[in-house]
């Protein structure tokens, strides 16, 4: 069987890995994000060892995703330095002639959970992750969601919980979801390790609240058909019956659906594919992409 490749390129390390489109990971290594001058000769050292049909990248953001853009598979105003504006999809293409696809992190985890994971069979998905940063990826009709850029959902506003006086720390926005929830602001307003906080039950309140809100909005916008919730923050499990909580006295009975109204613990779950997500839909990625470029 066809082996293709995958890149999920994070904030704090870069996982690649050779598997096959039905989901069976051959080699997985992850590396640390630190510079690309560091980081990207181990990346390509792995392909060279590892020969694959076709590369499928998902990166942190914000990239460039349109490919009539002169500055295509670029990360661009993203706060780590080193990495601003660095040509990630061109990098790889100089060393290997192979078809590629680019988009982000978030998305090609909703691609390997909408196929292969706990959306499988669903034409629609979203999966969100609560980590270092707070972002979501979308598949709509079976396709990753894309418009002028790739969605930025983590940077939308909330609502204050009324005992939360935390400022947020956002560098953009200040109090945006992900300067209010990510795992450094729950970290930054405790003054302590989000995991030492498990038995602090107004901390996963709170944030439990936050995110509620967060995703009554993706359902009222992209109705999706499963919520996948990923992210070292969701390792909280309990955070869960806060978020459900929340989002059905938010929703206030407006959703009907049985999934929403009484089947929600089947409708917001954990990934299916655990931390595999990510390069499970890079390889689905590059085995569309791989299609793409033999149907042409
Ligand atoms: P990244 O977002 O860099 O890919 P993670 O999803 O693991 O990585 O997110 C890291 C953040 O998640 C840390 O800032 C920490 O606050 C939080 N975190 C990691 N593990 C846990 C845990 N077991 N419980 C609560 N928070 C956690
Ligand atoms: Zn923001």
């Amino acid at each position: 069987m066809k082996l293709f490749g995958a890149v999920e390129a994070g904030g704090t390390k870069f996982v690649c890995a050779a598997g096959t489109e039905t989901g069976e990971i051959k080699e997985r290594i992850s590396i640390p994000t630190t510079t690309p001058e560091e980081t990207m000769p181990e990346v390509i050292a792995f392909f060279k060892k590892h020969k694959v049909e076709a590369i499928g990248i998902g990166s942190f953001g914000p990239i460039d995703v349109d490919n009539n853009s002169p500055t295509y598979g670029n990360i661009t105003t993203t706060p780590k330095v080193a990495w601003r504006d660095y040509p990630l999809l061109n990098a790889l293409k100089k060393e290997f002639s192979i078809p590629m696809g680019f988009n982000t992190d978030v998305n090609i985890a909703a691609l390997g959970e909408a196929v292969l994971g706990a959306a499988k069979g669903l034409d629609s998905c979203l999966y969100i992750t609560v980590g270092t940063g707070i972002g979501a990826g979308a598949i709509v009709q079976g396709e990753l969601l894309q418009g002028l850029t790739h969605p930025e959902m983590g940077h939308i506003l909330v609502r204050r919980h009324p005992e939360d006086n935390y400022k947020g720390r956002c560098p953009y926005h200040g109090d945006c979801l992900e300067g209010l929830a990510a795992g450094p602001a729950i970290e930054e307003r405790w003054g302590k390790k989000a995991i030492e906080l498990s038995d602090n039950d107004k901390v996963w309140e709170i944030e439990g609240y936050y995110i509620a809100q967060a995703l009554m909005q993706y359902i009222l916008i992209l109705s999706p058909k499963k919520i996948i919730l990923g992210g070292g923050v969701m390792n909280q499990e309990h955070v869960l019956s806060h978020i459900n909580r929340n989002l059905k006295e938010l929703l206030n009975g407006y959703i009907e659906f049985p999934q929403v109204s009484s089947d929600i613990d089947n409708y917001i779950v954990r990934p299916g594919l655990g931390d595999n997500a990510g390069i499970t839909g890079g390889i689905l990625l590059a085995s569309r992409v791989w299609k793409e470029s033999i149907n042409k």
